[in-house]
């Protein structure tokens, strides 16, 4: 096989504008909360793999997610997000449009997926598009993650590809 055929058959699990990255650098840099939010985009195949574009981010000011919080207060914020998802559907004309997972801030402690996060991730994103993406601000670094039965922590990194 040559390198070409590899590249053709090749697709990331998730891609992401570099414009939606730098939002949630600045949505999330001065804070020493964890800012949530919604990823919005749309569900693709590519010879029989499943991948997902991130189009949008959703984002409520004061929209807190924490090792402290249970779910259910969880819960309360996501009701406000399913509204605004919604809304955003009706605004942009696309009724493909998917909530592809979440993203929350680190700030300062790096990126991985606490007890609370993957709980989150099993009650309100358990499809096996959806994707959490964490990010530190303070360390510059991002990470998606999604669940994996198979693996000891119940969740694992994926590659992601950035779009210009
Ligand atoms: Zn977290």
């Amino acid at each position: 096989m040559t390198l070409t055929e590899i590249e053709e058959d090749f697709v990331f699990p998730v891609y992401i504008y570099r414009d939606t990255i730098q939002k949630i650098h600045l949505l999330t840099k001065d804070f020493e909360n964890e800012i949530f939010g919604y990823l919005i985009g749309n569900i693709l195949e590519w010879k029989g793999q499943i991948y997902v574009v991130i189009e949008e981010i959703l984002f409520i000011l004061g929209a807190v997610h924490s090792d402290k919080f249970s779910t259910s207060q969880i819960e309360g914020t996501a009701g406000k997000y399913e509204k605004r998802f919604q809304r955003l559907k009706e605004k942009r004309e696309n009724e493909n449009l998917r909530i592809v997972g979440w993203w929350h801030s680190h700030p300062g402690f790096g990126c991985f997926l606490s007890t609370t996060d993957l709980k989150t991730q099993e009650y309100f994103f358990p499809e096996s598009y959806q994707v959490a993406l964490v990010n530190d601000p303070h360390q510059d670094e991002l990470k998606f993650f999604t669940l994996d039965k198979n693996s000891k922590n119940g969740y694992k990194p994926i590659n992601y590809a950035i779009l210009t």
